[in-house]
């Protein structure tokens, strides 16, 4: 058999970034106001400040305004929340993004669920949780959605197809086991507790998995021809290199599955082009103007 495709996550998502750097641009000539995220960050984790430079930068890189609130290690849960209301009141922040973990001594399920639903860019408020397993319109946690985003373009129409996903985080395997039933797959989400694991996965079409376990899936657990969606994102130590590797073991999936994104290359750089994304959608929502088109 042919060895599968590399699902270019990097380049779809470079293409993605510049139509929402038009849509951006449009959006402002013709409303006048800039849409723009606020980050707010607890603490000092150099990862965490790391990511959010990131995602700030790539907000300028796409026309879009970002803001950083820094607060100390040991804020307490009413400042913590008290700056979140501020934030939802500000009429310039399309989207609020609460930069996880958050340190121990916060609740940050109720820090989530203080964030406006239509600010709540990274979609994990109850609210939008419950409109995605209901079939409304929700903001989508940016991994899933462009997990469904690559998924689409590899394969078109995903109806009927078996869907497995392995991980059962509010973050991924939830968010994206709803989007998958969503399109009309049949969908099994495994997770640690799950009976012959290489078994379950054997049977999926789409196979998505979301562990941070590097290499745990094998190429003798993927069915022939299916597209694998790896999440992981795992540092290893190789040959006295720290490298990056997924969920999947490459090499060997690339034996049998039809189609496989790379790590690094594959569905980490979607999460960032959704985030910019769910950042023009609520701005056009707020505005009342009509969404760009998602997936
Ligand atoms: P979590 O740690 O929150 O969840 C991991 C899930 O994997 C849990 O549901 C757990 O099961 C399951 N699991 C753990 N061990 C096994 C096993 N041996 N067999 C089957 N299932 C297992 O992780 P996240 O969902 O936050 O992240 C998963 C990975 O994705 C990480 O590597 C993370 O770095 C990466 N990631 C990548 C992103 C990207 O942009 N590419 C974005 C977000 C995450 P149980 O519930 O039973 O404990």
């Amino acid at each position: 058999m042919a060895e599968a495709a590399i699902i270019d996550g990097k380049a779809f998502a470079a293409s993605l970034r510049a139509r929402i750097a038009r849509q951006v641009a449009a959006l402002v000539a013709r409303d006048g106001a800039t849409p723009g995220l606020a980050a707010l960050l607890v603490g000092d984790d150099p990862a965490s400040r790391l990511y959010v430079r990131n995602k700030s930068r790539a907000l300028a890189e796409a026309g879009m305004g970002s803001w950083q609130h820094l607060m100390p290690a040991d804020a307490t849960q009413d400042a913590v929340m008290a700056k979140v209301a501020e934030l939802n009141d500000d009429p310039k922040v399309d989207g609020i993004l609460v930069q996880l973990p958050l340190p121990e001594q916060l609740d940050a399920a109720a820090v989530l669920n203080t964030i406006d639903p239509a600010k709540d860019i990274d979609g994990f408020h109850v609210v939008n949780v419950g409109r995605l397993a209901t079939g409304q319109e929700a903001m989508v946690p940016c991994t899933p959605l462009g997990c469904l985003m690559l998924l689409r373009d590899r394969l078109g129409e995903l109806k009927g197809l078996d869907a497995v996903v392995v991980g059962r985080s509010n973050i991924v395997g939830k968010p994206m086991a709803q989007l998958l039933l969503a399109a009309h797959c049949t969908v099994t989400m495994a997770h640690s507790r799950t009976r012959d694991l290489p078994a379950v996965c054997r049977r999926a079409d789409i196979l998505v998995v979301a562990v941070g376990r590097p290499e745990m899936v094998r190429g003798d657990w993927i069915k022939p021809g299916a597209a694998v969606l790896d999440v992981g994102i795992n540092r290893v130590e190789r040959d006295g290199k720290t490298r990056l590797v997924g969920d999947v073991a490459f090499a060997e999936a690339r034996e049998v599955a039809g189609a496989i994104t790379p790590v690094p290359g594959g569905v980490g750089p979607m999460t960032i082009a959704c985030l910019l994304l769910n950042t023009l959608t609520a701005a056009c929502r707020r505005r009342g103007l009509a969404v760009p088109e998602a997936a």
